[in-house]
């Protein structure tokens, strides 16, 4: 009996003791788990002290997993509840959206509040301060904790793809933007990723190429508005950009990295690289690279080995997830409890300020014989004329295209304005064009020794990228309008480094004018009866290149098209069509020619102008200035609407043409604003934040421009937009700060004090404005410094301060900037630093860079 019992017990024992192994251990496992971030006192540790506790619960494997990205995603590390932080695209608004299972995806809808450069042309940073955070508010509602924004590279190329997502030419101008929009966005409770670190100004070769640029350039023109992201606005994230600088990429660069972004200017938060910007694990890692985006092609256990081999400090890993921490402790990821996000935004709220933005932004640089404001009491009848009327162009292309809950269009937008009033009228004039011309029917194509029935082109092609010894293939292609995605185009031919060549016939259905193109990606030449006719014959993303020619109906006209392909996509598509000297034009010629005033909106959309590609010219496309040319004609009072991020040449038509204004991108509101501006309800205020040169040879690029895949040379050093023409005494087309109004500003009474300051003294600038005009209005100050006497060349003005005043009719202000001398300092290279050199500098203050009204002395002591 005892014994049975001791076996009961001894049982009784063995079941408690595996109760306790496979039951208990797994719930205390399980309570383990949930301490970290879940236990109150943990969550409530003060941050620095909460980043230590996790860091030291991370293994080596788990700290290197949080260094890379899952998209637009930091990696969770569930076991320690980490959760991901979401990162959407700006600038513009968050362009994206996060699933119902959290994914985050392309395609969201948002506010379009204006491309940052009409932001900037509104020189407004407190009104751009109100916008970042109602972008920052709608991120949040839309799950996200991260904006990839803002967008501040300086307007060096002025065909730049990207240009239409900064905030212009000058480092001052972008500096204060960069401040206000930083601020906003991150008052939001959503954090800034102050984007591409550095010198990355052009899309040509972006992901190739060295921009090398001095010291001295660098510190006056391009860092200054990183510098003040970190330093005075507290940006939480750096985006290393693609490009390499001075030749190390910038994810590899420790100098711009460490040395000055987090020793110099001290930053404190995440350098993520642009999407597949690193390029390798050591160099990158020690460089101060922090987070690899969107996925670790480097920073994976490649990284843990080389921690292993000591070819990577642990200490370094530490620093890296110790930023990471930080940054999502910030944006309320560690916290007690899940994050909670806002269900709803006030889009209303937000759809009146896209209004006040894109009003301000709206530039007016041409108004002969006040032309505008339109009354509409003496109008009866308007045309409404050209491509981009009918709908609202509010972006250009690339990763900074938001597409906008609601969008009126300029033709809409004037149809609310007048009502019945005034009879409007539309026609499209000209096609705006997309990335292709039509393909060429294969019926008008023969090949070489046609046999009966036969249509179409001898393709023959190549195993290298240079047409080189006999075709690896042959066959006769119905037509050239290929788009083979990075495959194989032929059977034996490789799907990159591959080129090939069409021959055959065309002959035209009619007599008439043509324009005929290739739009490809990479290079092509193209031959007309033996004859070059088009050529674009390098490594380049896809581009339609396009002239006009006259054909005889039924002239057989032999053509060549010789392709080649090196990295990237595939595409090769030679199209044609008539311009719209038929129809189309002589439809909104009639229409001009019997209306009171023509107002035509033209200009660039998403497919010519956006990230991947640099515009290929500084012109319309060549139908638009046709358009603009034959309305004027036959209307003389003929108004141009332009969109665009880049300047626009108009030697072809502004002499034809009296009011001109440019309405950039200027968001979803475009045609309200636009329509309040034509008819007066608002005067323009709105100044360039760059340079319109009067053609391509007269830009500071000219000679340095695209450069090769391996460097482009910075030469013009410090001389950047209109620093370079007024040191070569240029006349632009319009000059940086340009913009007029429908009313008249005076200024006078220049006043210093005190006159006399030591290096780090301080004075004030004080000046009155008066609204002599008969319409209230906003006029933007401008001040610029020149150094009378410098020690290093120096440009022969620099933008110092601004201010935006509101002006009723007769109305005078007085204006006062505060300044400090240390702001006239110039970086000197040979002592590598800023100096302010004791000297007599010249406050000019004025309308733009080109119009000063009224000047005084300060002398530094
Ligand atoms: C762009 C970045 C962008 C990223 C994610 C890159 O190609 O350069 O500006 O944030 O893609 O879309």
């Amino acid at each position: 009996m005892k014994a049975k019992n001791r076996l009961s017990q001894r049982r009784f024992l063995a079941l408690f003791l595996a109760l306790l192994l496979f039951g208990l251990l797994p719930l205390l496992n399980c309570a383990r788990q949930r301490e970290v971030l879940r236990v109150p006192e943990l969550a409530k540790l003060p941050a620095e002290q909460k980043v230590d506790r996790l860091l030291r619960q991370m293994t080596l494997e788990e700290k290197v997993a949080l260094l890379g990205g899952t998209g637009f995603t930091t990696t969770p590390i569930p076991r320690l509840g980490i959760p991901p932080m979401k990162m959407c695209d700006g600038p513009l608004g968050s362009r994206m959206k996060v699933s119902p299972t959290g994914q985050v995806q392309h395609g969201g809808l948002a506010t379009n509040f204006s491309a940052p450069i009409a932001m900037a042309a509104t020189w407004d940073d407190s009104l751009i301060r109100v916008v970042g955070r109602a972008i920052g508010t709608e991120a949040r509602a839309k799950k996200f904790d991260v904006i990839l924004a803002p967008c501040i590279n300086i307007a060096r190329v002025p065909v730049g793809g990207r240009t239409f997502e900064g905030f212009g030419e000058d480092p001052f101008l972008v500096s204060r933007m960069t401040v206000a929009y930083v601020r906003g966005v991150q008052h939001s409770g959503v954090l800034a990723t102050t984007k591409h670190y550095v010198a990355n100004n052009q899309e040509q070769w972006r992901t190739l190429a060295s921009s090398n640029v001095s010291e001295r350039a660098l510190r006056e023109i391009y860092f200054p508005a990183f510098k003040a992201a970190v330093q005075e606005a507290n940006t939480r994230a750096i985006m290393a950009a693609y490009n390499k600088i001075n030749g190390l990429y910038a994810c590899a660069n420790r100098y711009l990295l460490t040395d000055v972004l987090k020793k110099e200017w001290g930053f404190s938060g995440i350098v993520m690289s642009d999407w597949g910007a690193v390029h390798s694990t050591v160099p990158s890692a020690n460089a101060g690279t922090d987070l690899e985006m969107p996925r670790a092609r480097y920073f994976n256990e490649k990284l843990v080995k080389a921690v292993k081999e000591k070819k990577v400090s642990e200490a370094t890993i530490d620093d890296k997830v110790r930023r990471i921490l930080r940054v999502m402790n910030e944006a309320g990821l560690l916290g007690a409890r899940p994050k909670s996000y806002p269900s709803a935004v006030d889009t209303v709220s937000h759809d009146s300020l896209a209004l006040h933005v894109a009003e301000e932004g709206i530039v007016l640089l041409k108004n002969d014989g006040h032309l505008l404001p339109l009354h509409p009491d003496s109008l009866r009848t308007l045309a409404v004329i050209g491509p981009n009327a009918k709908q609202a162009i509010i972006s250009a292309g690339g990763s900074g295209y938001l597409d906008s809950y609601k969008k009126v269009s300029p033709l809409e937008g004037i149809r609310r304005r007048v009502g019945n009033k005034i009879h409007v009228s539309y026609a499209l004039g000209a096609r705006l064009r997309t990335g292709a011309l039509p393909r060429i029917p294969s019926k008008f194509l023969t090949p070489p020794g046609q046999k009966p029935g036969q249509h179409g082109l001898l393709g023959e092609y190549f195993t290298n990228p240079n047409l080189e010894g006999k075709p690896a293939f042959t066959r006769i292609d119905s037509t050239v309008y290929f788009f083979w995605n990075r495959k194989s185009p032929a059977p034996g031919i490789p799907a990159t480094n591959f080129s090939a060549r069409w021959t055959g016939f065309y002959t035209p259905p009619k007599t008439g004018t043509f324009r005929i193109g290739v739009n490809s990606d990479d290079g092509f030449r193209f031959y007309l009866n033996g004859k070059l006719f088009l050529e674009d014959w390098r490594v380049r993303g896809q581009k339609l290149v396009a002239k006009n020619i006259h054909f005889t109906k039924g002239q057989k006209i032999a053509i060549r098209l010789e392709y080649f392909q090196r990295r990237g996509q595939s595409v090769t598509q030679l199209g044609i069509s008539t311009l719209p000297s038929g129809k189309l034009l002589q439809d909104a010629v009639a229409l001009a020619r019997k209306s009171d005033v023509a107002v035509i909106f033209a200009g660039l959309n998403r497919r010519l102008e956006g990230e991947g590609h640099d515009r290929s010219t500084l012109n319309l496309p060549p139908e638009q200035e046709e358009l603009i040319q034959a309305v004027s004609k036959a209307n003389p009072k003929t108004v141009v609407v332009l969109n665009n991020g880049t300047p626009i040449t108009m030697a072809h038509w502004i002499n034809a043409v009296p009011a001109i204004l440019d309405a950039w991108y200027t968001g979803q509101e475009t045609g309200t604003a636009l329509a309040r501006i034509l008819f007066g309800d608002v005067t323009p205020s709105g100044k360039l934040p760059l340079t319109f040169p009067k053609s391509w040879e007269q830009t500071p690029v000219a000679s340095t421009y695209p450069g090769t895949k391996d460097s482009v040379d910075y030469k013009e050093g410090i001389y950047v937009g209109y620093r370079y023409y007024d040191n070569k005494h240029l006349d632009p087309l319009f000059p940086f700060g340009y913009g007029l109004s429908y009313t008249s500003f005076e200024y006078s009474n220049l006043h210093i004090a005190p006159e006399t300051v030591g290096r780090n003294g301080v004075f004030s600038v004080n000046l009155s404005v008066k609204n002599t005009g008969s319409r209230a209005g906003d006029e933007i100050v401008e001040l610029y410094v020149h150094e009378n006497n410098p020690k290093l060349d120096r440009p022969p003005k620099e933008l110092k301060a601004f201010k935006r005043v509101h002006l009723q009719p007769g109305q005078s202000k007085q204006v006062t900037f505060e300044l400090n001398a240390r702001n006239l300092a110039y970086f000197d290279p040979h002592v590598k630093s800023w100096v302010v050199q004791p000297d007599r500098y010249t406050i000019l203050v004025g309308k733009s860079s080109r119009d000063i009204q009224v000047q005084g002395d300060v002398l530094v002591k």
